[in-house]
């Protein structure tokens, strides 16, 4: 019986000291900090009763041992009455009109018809833009976390996706090819995956999906048609150690890098659709007529978080999304929504209580427009960028969802889809082993 606690406390010992190391590979020292002493105190009760007994009383035995071992086993059990009693919700019933946007309105020149024609018609957002044209704004030199390197470099990378603008819709040539859904859907999925998308999924192009009209692309204010069936979704990996850096400036060269190399990707099969003599647009930084989480949770990548973001399986909201529409015959996948997501966010809230502008609600999903979502206050994120002159990303930095896909990770991730319990308690250790408000990063400055 002895033997029992004491391989107890060596497999106790042995996990958290593994998970000490992989946190210190992640380059999470707090973690790794605690971890370690967990390990000791964790395990050193199973070394004491099996050093001092040689029969150890039941009643330790069942403590130690029964207890652990049955909650264990709970929370690898499919046991999810929380997720079965969310509402999903339907899909939307309007088209979001990109004029309303903060980066369409950014663009508004003060003194120009445009300007005086959009606060006419929108009087109730005049003096929230005002606040923000006050700050210096995305980029520039005077803001708070200005770095001349990376805010340079970002710069660079932003422009660089503006080369490819001219190109999102190739001609397509004249002669059609022959192709098969199936075949043609699953070589431009392993196509993107080994270019370095890090997942792509298929939809119908719904009317929701798109916005009804222009308001960063000329002409302003045209209404969008639907011209095609088709939409190809595909998420890039936005890399941990530079998100971990938010809401500094670093944060804000990943997601300039990210847009340039979905923007690439985008570019590059919509080319290869248009030669197979197919219609195809992609849909890049600057430059969309869709909206892209929307696309993409259609495609089965993933959930609509809190944060507003598309909570993907492997990386939570760490990533950026391309979007290609097109009218190739494609095999589409389904979207099944997983409630697990939902229920986190229910419950967890660290994106709200870390946002530095108090942007991200509190409160439960709200019915508006038909739709059951968490609405953020985009002024008040806007309005923050234009402070510091990052986009900021704490939220992304400080979601559970967003560490690395990673063994330990996994095993977290596979035990909260189906299991309540397991989804509170990974809140709680969430908390306890990378802090409630974790900080940024700074060591790459
Ligand atoms: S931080 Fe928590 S509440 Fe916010 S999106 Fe991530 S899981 Fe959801
Ligand atoms: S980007 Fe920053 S300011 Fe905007 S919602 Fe996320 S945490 Fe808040």
């Amino acid at each position: 019986m002895a033997f029992v606690f004491l391989v107890s406390g060596g497999v106790v010992f042995l996990l958290l000291t593994i998970a000490a190391l992989i946190s210190n590979r992640e380059g999470e020292p707090a973690a790794q900090q605690r971890f370690l002493p967990m390990a000791v105190l964790l395990s050193a009760p199973y070394f004491l009763i099996g050093w001092l007994f040689e029969i150890p009383p039941q009643i330790l035995f069942g403590l130690f041992i029964i207890l652990p071992l049955i909650f264990f086993l709970y929370l690898i059990l499919p046991i999810d009455p929380a997720a079965k009693k969310i509402e999903v919700s339907p899909p939307p019933n309007y088209c979001h009109d990109e004029r309303d946007i903060m980066f369409s309105r950014q663009r508004l020149q003060p003194g120009t018809n445009r300007f005086d024609e959009y606060y006419q018609t929108h009087p109730e957002k005049k003096a929230l833009d005002d606040a923000w044209r006050a700050k210096p704004g995305l980029l520039n030199p005077k803001a708070q976390f200005y770095h001349p390197l990376y805010f340079n470099a970002s710069d660079a990378s932003f422009d660089t996706v503006a080369f490819f603008h001219p190109h999102v819709q190739p001609q397509t040539a004249s002669e059609k090819q022959e192709v098969q859904a199936e075949q043609v859907s699953r070589f431009i999925k392993d196509w993107l995956l080994r270019s370095g998308a890090h997942s792509v999924g298929i939809t119908r192009l719904q009317d929701y999906h798109l916005y009804s009209h222009r308001g960063r692309q000329e002409p302003y204010g045209a209404e969008i048609q639907k011209e095609h069936e088709f939409a190809i979704a595909f998420t890039v990996e936005m890399n941990k150690e530079m998100v971990d850096s938010a809401p500094l400036a670093p944060t804000v060269l990943e997601s300039a890098d990210q847009y340039l190399r979905a923007g690439m990707l985008a570019v590059k099969l919509s080319t290869f659709i248009s030669k197979l003599g197919y219609e195809a647009r992609a849909h890049i930084d600057g430059n969309y007529q869709v909206i892209c989480p929307l696309v993409a949770r259609d495609a089965g990548l993933g959930e609509l978080g809190r944060m507003g973001l598309l909570m993907t399986p492997a990386l939570g909201p760490r990533v950026r999304i391309g979007v290609v529409t097109t009218n190739l015959p494609l095999q589409t996948d389904d979207y099944q929504p997983d409630n697990s997501v939902i229920d986190f966010c229910n419950k967890c809230k660290k994106c709200a209580y870390n946002c530095p502008s108090k942007a991200i609600s509190f409160e439960d999903r709200q019915w508006e427009h038909g739709v059951l979502r968490w609405k953020i206050d985009p002024e008040a994120c806007f309005g923050y960028w234009c402070a510091v002159g990052t986009d900021c990303a704490r939220c992304m930095k400080v979601c559970p969802y967003s560490h690395p896909d990673n063994l330990m990770h996994r095993l977290v991730r596979k035990t909260i889809r189906k299991n309540s319990m397991a989804r509170w308690l990974a809140i709680k250790m969430d908390d306890v082993i990378y802090g409630k408000h974790p900080p940024a990063k700074r060591d790459l400055l």
